[in-house]
């Protein structure tokens, strides 16, 4: 983990989608999409959130950008809390938190040339001086490996890799402190996954990014990360830094997730465990530890009590059961059926 000044902040975020129901269209219930989780980001560091689809990671995201309104809790960045800006002072301060998603042709308006796309936030963040744009927008686009000589064409005239470079571009284009990469490379072929991987990387030493990390794989997110936030239906369940996580991760949910993950060395026979059963709906979230309808090691305490967190050495920490109770080895505890071991 790096030691540098807290860039953001997020204490007990919350985010309730509404359902409604009834002939007045009244709201009936929530969907719990984030469920009071509290992290901290610090300048320079990659922070990673991962978890199953429908654990809450891409709507934090969006939370943290105001995408959605939350329903609860903080986020201060550099001190001042996002949730509490007026629209004009969130867009003064947009610049400076941007984000990049996971369709890249979705998110580039196709009757734009890439110069004027770039042009545009450019603008809006009063970023450089229009003599030099041209030059500026070249500039960038080279950091990301588009030629200058591409800059008038349109988003379908490049390959899906050059759409999420020119993203990438945009958003670095106004200069931002902190950027939130959602599924960034997940829609990518894996050949052109590693190069963005490897391009994310490199600007991030080269202009001193932070970022958050958005992914469902845990094996794109290895090399990348910092630090890494898992989620499990709304909520954190494990905090670690990358080396401890991927060496000893302390939550059962992190270890089926690891094990998850193909090998490329052929000789390793790797014990997969793979979670049986659909995710609980978020609507009505299990009691106890959420997890336990799935947890292989679940056992009667975790059906009724919310475990809170145990801390693993500095740089990790865990919300299960099992280390309060002394069980900290569960890799060496009997398994129930609720999983299968290949
Ligand atoms: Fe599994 Fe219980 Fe730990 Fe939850 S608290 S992860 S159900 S062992």
């Amino acid at each position: 983990m790096t030691d540098g000044k807290v860039l953001l902040e997020v204490q007990n975020l919350k985010q309730y989608f509404p359902i409604k129901g009834g002939i007045l269209g009244r709201t009936v219930n929530y969907v719990r999409a984030v469920d009071d989780i509290s992290f901290v980001v610090r300048e320079g560091e990659v922070l990673s959130l991962v978890g199953e689809s429908g654990c809450g990671k891409s709507t934090t995201g969006r939370s943290l950008m105001r995408l959605e309104k939350p329903n609860g809790g903080q986020a201060f960045f550099n001190g001042v809390d996002l949730f509490k800006l007026s629209k004009r002072e969130l867009r003064n301060l947009r610049g400076d938190i941007q984000i990049i998603f996971q369709d890249p042709y979705a998110s580039l308006n196709p009757r734009r040339t890439v110069y004027q796309t770039i042009d545009e936030a450019m603008t809006i963040q009063k970023i450089g001086e229009r003599a030099n744009r041209r030059r500026d927008v070249a500039e960038v686009l080279q950091a990301v490996g588009i030629g200058e000589h591409q800059m008038d064409l349109y988003p379908h005239q490049f390959s899906g890799g050059q759409r999420q470079r020119i993203g990438i571009a945009r958003a670095l284009s106004v200069k931002p402190k902190l950027i939130i990469c959602d599924e960034a490379v997940s829609a990518l072929d894996v050949s052109i996954q590693a190069q963005v991987l490897n391009l994310l990387m490199d600007l991030q030493r080269r202009f001193k990014l932070t970022y958050i990390f958005i992914s469902h794989d845990l094996g794109v997110v290895r090399h990348i990360s910092d630090k890494i936030v898992v989620m499990y239906l709304g909520e954190i369940v494990e905090v670690s830094d990358q080396k401890a996580l991927f060496n000893t991760p302390g939550h059962p949910y992190t270890y089926t997730l690891l094990t998850s993950i193909p090998s490329t060395n052929l000789d390793e026979k790797k014990e997969r465990i793979i979670l049986t059963g659909d995710v609980p709906s978020p609507v009505n979230p299990p009691a106890g530890c959420r997890f336990h309808t799935r947890c292989p090691w679940a056992y009667e305490r975790c059906s009724v009590e919310k475990p809170s967190f145990y801390q693993l050495g500095d740089a990790q920490s865990v919300a299960c059961h099992l280390l309060q109770d002394g069980r900290v080895d569960f890799k060496n505890l009997p398994f129930e059926n609720k999983a299968t071991k290949e």
